[in-house]
C-alpha cells in the first residue's frame, strides 16, 4: 500500500502540513470555517517536529506490524488488512496512552477537546486521492508511494 514519507532535508517547518489535515477533517473542509468557526478546532494528525535546523512532518506510517495495535489494551486500533490504513475506533478508546507510548514514530495524540479523552491517528484522507498534507506540502517534504 501506498504511505507518507518525510524528506527532512526539504522540509521547511511551514507547518502547512498540519493546517492541510486540520481543514481535511474538519466539518466543511473550508479553511475559513475549520479555523474560525469550528468549536473545538480539529486537531491535525501529523505533527511537524524541529530539532535545530532539521524538521519534519511525523506522519503515521501504517506499518506492517503495527505497535499501535499490539499495545492497544481495547481493540480500539485496528486495520482490515495490510494493504489498508490504521485507524481508530474513538469510542472504544479508554485513553491510557499505550499506543502512543508505542508508536515509534511519534504519530499518535492525545485528543482532549471538549472533555473528551481518546487517541486520534492519521486516517490517509479516505475522500481523496492524495493525502492533504501531501498535496499542501510546497516542497515536496512528504512522499506519497509504494515502497
Ligand atoms: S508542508 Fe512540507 S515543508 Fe511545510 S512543514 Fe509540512 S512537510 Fe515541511
Ligand atoms: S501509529 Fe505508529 S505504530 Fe501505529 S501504524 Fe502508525 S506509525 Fe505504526
Amino acid at each position: 500500500m501506498k504511505r507518507v514519507y518525510p524528506k527532512e532535508e526539504v522540509c521547511m517547518a511551514c507547518r502547512l502540513c498540519e493546517i492541510a489535515c486540520i481543514v481535511e477533517h474538519s466539518e466543511y473542509k473550508d479553511i475559513f470555517w475549520a479555523f474560525r468557526s469550528e468549536k473545538p478546532r480539529q486537531l491535525p494528525k501529523t505533527k511537524v517536529e524541529e530539532l535545530g535546523p532539521l524538521s519534519f512532518s511525523a506522519n503515521c506510517r501504517h506499518c506492517k506490524e503495527p505497535a499501535c495495535i499490539e499495545a492497544c489494551i481495547t481493540g480500539a486500533l485496528y486495520r482490515t488488512d495490510e494493504e489498508h490504513p490504521v485507524l481508530i475506533d474513538k469510542d472504544r478508546c479508554v485513553a491510557c496512552w499505550m499506543c502512543i507510548m508505542a508508536c515509534p514514530y511519534g504519530s499518535i495524540n492525545r485528543d482532549e477537546r471538549n472533555g473528551t479523552r481518546h487517541s486520534t491517528k492519521c486516517d490517509l484522507c479516505p475522500d481523496k486521492e492524495i493525502p492533504a498534507c501531501v498535496k499542501a506540502c510546497p516542497n515536496r517534504a512528504l512522499i506519497y508511494e509504494e515502497r
